[in-house]
Protein backbone atom coordinates (compact mmCIF):
# COMPACT_ATOMS: atom_id res chain seq x y z
CA UNK A 1 0.00 0.00 0.00
CA UNK A 2 1.29 3.15 -0.75
CA UNK A 3 1.58 6.26 1.94
CA UNK A 4 -1.48 8.39 0.18
CA UNK A 5 -3.93 4.58 -0.02
CA UNK A 6 -3.13 4.26 3.94
CA UNK A 7 -3.92 7.94 4.85
CA UNK A 8 -7.13 7.46 2.95
CA UNK A 9 -8.80 4.32 4.53
CA UNK A 10 -7.91 6.76 7.75
CA UNK A 11 -9.52 9.46 6.70
CA UNK A 12 -12.84 7.34 5.60
CA UNK A 13 -12.39 5.45 9.16
CA UNK A 14 -12.67 8.71 10.42
CA UNK A 15 -15.57 10.53 8.64
CA UNK A 16 -17.58 6.83 9.11
CA UNK A 17 -17.41 6.71 12.78
CA UNK A 18 -17.90 10.84 12.85
CA UNK A 19 -21.29 9.57 11.10
CA UNK A 20 -21.87 6.81 13.11
CA UNK A 21 -21.31 8.79 16.79
CA UNK A 22 -23.91 11.59 14.41
CA UNK A 23 -26.80 8.68 13.74
CA UNK A 24 -26.02 10.07 9.84
CA UNK A 25 -25.44 7.50 7.16
CA UNK A 26 -21.81 7.76 5.56
CA UNK A 27 -22.97 7.94 2.18
CA UNK A 28 -24.22 11.35 2.92
CA UNK A 29 -20.81 12.81 3.49
CA UNK A 30 -18.53 13.24 0.59
CA UNK A 31 -14.80 13.55 1.14
CA UNK A 32 -13.13 15.83 -1.35
CA UNK A 33 -9.08 15.42 -1.37
CA UNK A 34 -7.46 19.08 -1.37
CA UNK A 35 -4.63 18.22 -3.72
CA UNK A 36 -2.83 21.77 -3.89
CA UNK A 37 0.85 21.91 -3.98
CA UNK A 38 0.79 18.31 -4.74
CA UNK A 39 1.74 16.94 -8.24
CA UNK A 40 -0.62 14.94 -10.99
CA UNK A 41 1.33 12.11 -9.43
CA UNK A 42 0.01 12.16 -6.38
CA UNK A 43 -3.86 12.83 -7.23
CA UNK A 44 -3.23 9.34 -9.70
CA UNK A 45 -2.02 7.49 -6.92
CA UNK A 46 -5.16 8.73 -4.75
CA UNK A 47 -7.32 7.66 -7.79
CA UNK A 48 -5.66 4.22 -7.77
CA UNK A 49 -7.05 4.12 -4.22
CA UNK A 50 -10.66 4.97 -5.33
CA UNK A 51 -10.74 9.01 -4.67
CA UNK A 52 -12.44 10.38 -7.28
CA UNK A 53 -13.25 14.30 -6.10
CA UNK A 54 -10.41 16.71 -5.51
CA UNK A 55 -10.64 20.30 -4.22
CA UNK A 56 -7.61 22.72 -5.12
CA UNK A 57 -6.74 26.29 -4.54
CA UNK A 58 -4.26 28.02 -7.15
CA UNK A 59 -5.76 28.26 -10.30
CA UNK A 60 -3.05 28.00 -12.43
CA UNK A 61 -1.72 24.98 -10.88
CA UNK A 62 -4.77 23.53 -10.97
CA UNK A 63 -5.60 23.84 -14.85
CA UNK A 64 -2.17 21.90 -15.35
CA UNK A 65 -3.27 18.94 -13.69
CA UNK A 66 -6.63 18.97 -14.73
CA UNK A 67 -5.27 18.85 -18.44
CA UNK A 68 -2.40 16.17 -17.52
CA UNK A 69 -4.98 13.55 -15.97
CA UNK A 70 -7.95 14.85 -18.52
CA UNK A 71 -8.19 10.90 -19.22
CA UNK A 72 -9.37 9.80 -15.46
CA UNK A 73 -13.35 10.09 -14.27
CA UNK A 74 -12.30 12.90 -11.96
CA UNK A 75 -14.32 15.50 -10.46
CA UNK A 76 -12.10 18.72 -9.94
CA UNK A 77 -13.41 21.68 -7.71
CA UNK A 78 -11.72 24.93 -6.90
CA UNK A 79 -12.12 26.09 -3.14
CA UNK A 80 -9.27 28.88 -3.30
CA UNK A 81 -10.42 32.73 -4.03
CA UNK A 82 -10.95 34.01 -7.48
CA UNK A 83 -10.17 37.12 -9.29
CA UNK A 84 -11.67 38.02 -12.38
CA UNK A 85 -9.05 37.52 -14.52
CA UNK A 86 -8.91 33.37 -13.39
CA UNK A 87 -12.69 33.43 -14.56
CA UNK A 88 -12.49 32.17 -17.54
CA UNK A 89 -9.80 29.20 -16.98
CA UNK A 90 -12.14 28.31 -14.08
CA UNK A 91 -15.46 28.12 -15.97
CA UNK A 92 -13.35 25.84 -18.81
CA UNK A 93 -11.55 23.26 -16.66
CA UNK A 94 -13.24 22.64 -13.11
CA UNK A 95 -16.70 20.98 -12.16
CA UNK A 96 -17.35 22.91 -9.47
CA UNK A 97 -16.74 25.99 -7.31
CA UNK A 98 -16.98 26.59 -3.60
CA UNK A 99 -15.53 29.86 -3.25
CA UNK A 100 -18.25 32.17 -5.09
CA UNK A 101 -18.49 35.50 -2.00
CA UNK A 102 -19.08 38.58 -5.23
CA UNK A 103 -22.05 38.08 -7.61
CA UNK A 104 -19.59 39.85 -10.19
CA UNK A 105 -17.24 36.22 -10.16
CA UNK A 106 -20.86 33.99 -10.07
CA UNK A 107 -21.89 35.91 -13.43
CA UNK A 108 -18.71 36.01 -14.88
CA UNK A 109 -18.43 32.60 -14.72
CA UNK A 110 -21.84 31.87 -16.19
CA UNK A 111 -20.90 33.82 -19.23
CA UNK A 112 -17.69 32.07 -19.68
CA UNK A 113 -19.12 27.93 -18.73
CA UNK A 114 -18.44 26.66 -22.61
CA UNK A 115 -21.83 25.47 -23.81
CA UNK A 116 -20.48 22.02 -24.15
CA UNK A 117 -20.30 21.55 -20.57
CA UNK A 118 -22.94 21.11 -17.91
CA UNK A 119 -23.88 23.99 -15.49
CA UNK A 120 -20.81 24.69 -13.68
CA UNK A 121 -21.78 23.40 -9.95
CA UNK A 122 -21.39 26.56 -7.30
CA UNK A 123 -21.15 26.74 -3.26
CA UNK A 124 -21.36 30.57 -2.05
CA UNK A 125 -18.48 30.72 0.78
CA UNK A 126 -20.07 32.57 3.56
CA UNK A 127 -18.04 33.86 6.64
CA UNK A 128 -20.22 32.37 9.37
CA UNK A 129 -17.76 33.85 12.77
CA UNK A 130 -17.07 37.24 10.87
CA UNK A 131 -13.35 37.31 10.71
CA UNK A 132 -12.52 40.72 9.36
CA UNK A 133 -9.78 39.29 7.06
CA UNK A 134 -11.62 36.70 5.78
CA UNK A 135 -12.89 35.42 2.26
CA UNK A 136 -17.19 34.98 1.91
CA UNK A 137 -20.01 36.78 2.13
CA UNK A 138 -21.46 38.32 5.31
CA UNK A 139 -24.86 35.94 6.82
CA UNK A 140 -26.52 39.38 6.25
CA UNK A 141 -26.19 39.44 2.68
CA UNK A 142 -26.12 36.05 1.37
CA UNK A 143 -29.78 35.66 0.78
CA UNK A 144 -29.79 38.90 -1.85
CA UNK A 145 -26.01 36.74 -3.05
CA UNK A 146 -27.51 33.31 -3.18
CA UNK A 147 -31.05 34.49 -5.06
CA UNK A 148 -29.25 35.95 -7.70
CA UNK A 149 -26.44 33.45 -8.33
CA UNK A 150 -29.44 30.63 -8.44
CA UNK A 151 -30.88 32.88 -11.39
CA UNK A 152 -27.66 32.36 -13.06
CA UNK A 153 -28.10 30.60 -16.20
CA UNK A 154 -25.43 28.25 -16.82
CA UNK A 155 -24.36 27.79 -13.17
CA UNK A 156 -26.24 25.46 -10.41
CA UNK A 157 -26.43 26.55 -6.98
CA UNK A 158 -25.76 23.10 -5.12
CA UNK A 159 -25.23 24.82 -1.39
CA UNK A 160 -22.53 26.68 0.90
CA UNK A 161 -19.05 26.44 1.80
CA UNK A 162 -17.31 27.67 4.98
CA UNK A 163 -13.49 27.86 6.10
CA UNK A 164 -14.53 29.05 10.16
CA UNK A 165 -11.37 30.35 12.44
CA UNK A 166 -9.74 27.61 14.27
CA UNK A 167 -11.36 26.92 17.70
CA UNK A 168 -10.40 25.75 21.31
CA UNK A 169 -12.87 23.02 21.87
CA UNK A 170 -15.27 21.22 19.98
CA UNK A 171 -18.41 22.97 21.32
CA UNK A 172 -16.93 26.10 19.68
CA UNK A 173 -16.48 24.51 16.62
CA UNK A 174 -19.80 23.30 16.75
CA UNK A 175 -21.22 25.83 17.31
CA UNK A 176 -19.66 27.43 14.38
CA UNK A 177 -20.53 24.96 11.95
CA UNK A 178 -24.52 24.83 13.56
CA UNK A 179 -24.64 28.97 12.43
CA UNK A 180 -23.57 27.44 9.30
CA UNK A 181 -26.15 24.70 8.97
CA UNK A 182 -28.80 27.29 10.15
CA UNK A 183 -28.75 29.43 7.36
CA UNK A 184 -27.82 26.35 4.91
CA UNK A 185 -31.59 25.90 6.05
CA UNK A 186 -33.14 29.26 5.89
CA UNK A 187 -32.31 29.22 2.02
CA UNK A 188 -33.75 26.38 1.61
CA UNK A 189 -36.65 27.04 3.28
CA UNK A 190 -36.56 30.25 1.11
CA UNK A 191 -37.27 27.58 -2.20
CA UNK A 192 -33.28 27.23 -2.99
CA UNK A 193 -33.23 23.43 -4.11
CA UNK A 194 -29.56 22.56 -2.20
CA UNK A 195 -28.23 20.16 -1.26
CA UNK A 196 -24.54 20.70 -0.14
CA UNK A 197 -22.76 21.92 3.31
CA UNK A 198 -19.26 22.19 2.73
CA UNK A 199 -17.31 22.53 5.73
CA UNK A 200 -15.22 20.64 7.82
CA UNK A 201 -11.12 20.01 7.27
CA UNK A 202 -8.94 17.94 9.01
CA UNK A 203 -8.92 19.51 12.54
CA UNK A 204 -12.85 19.81 12.73
CA UNK A 205 -14.13 17.06 10.43
CA UNK A 206 -15.93 15.26 13.55
CA UNK A 207 -17.82 18.96 14.91
CA UNK A 208 -18.69 19.67 11.37
CA UNK A 209 -20.31 16.15 10.62
CA UNK A 210 -22.01 16.22 13.82
CA UNK A 211 -23.05 19.49 12.53
CA UNK A 212 -24.67 18.80 9.27
CA UNK A 213 -21.47 18.32 6.59
CA UNK A 214 -22.23 16.93 3.68
CA UNK A 215 -18.82 17.32 2.25
CA UNK A 216 -15.38 17.81 3.86
CA UNK A 217 -11.89 18.91 2.32
CA UNK A 218 -9.22 17.33 3.42
CA UNK A 219 -5.42 17.82 2.39
CA UNK A 220 -2.64 17.73 5.05
CA UNK A 221 -4.29 14.03 6.48
CA UNK A 222 -4.33 13.01 2.83
CA UNK A 223 -1.30 13.79 0.92
CA UNK A 224 1.02 15.30 3.68
CA UNK A 225 2.81 18.39 5.16
CA UNK A 226 2.70 20.99 2.60
C1 LIG B 1 -6.09 23.81 2.05
C2 LIG B 1 -7.56 23.80 2.26
C3 LIG B 1 -8.20 22.68 2.83
C4 LIG B 1 -7.46 21.47 3.34
O1 LIG B 1 -6.77 21.78 4.51
P1 LIG B 1 -5.92 20.69 5.32
O2 LIG B 1 -5.64 21.35 6.61
O3 LIG B 1 -4.68 20.45 4.52
O4 LIG B 1 -6.74 19.45 5.46
C5 LIG B 1 -9.59 22.71 2.93
N1 LIG B 1 -10.31 23.78 2.50
C6 LIG B 1 -9.72 24.86 1.94
C7 LIG B 1 -10.58 25.99 1.49
C8 LIG B 1 -8.34 24.91 1.81
O5 LIG B 1 -7.78 25.99 1.29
Amino acid sequence: MTMIEINLQTVRDRIVAACKAAGRNPAEVTLLAVSKTFGAEAVQAAYAAGQTAFGENYIQEAVDKITALRDLPLVWHCIGPIQSNKTRLVAEHFDWVHSIDRLKIAQRLSEQRPEHLPPLQVCIQVNVDGGETKSGVSPTDLSDLAQAVAALPRLQLRGLMTIPEPAETDAQMRAVHRQAKNLFEQLRAQGLPLDTLSMGMSADMAAAIAEGSTMVRVGTAIFGKR
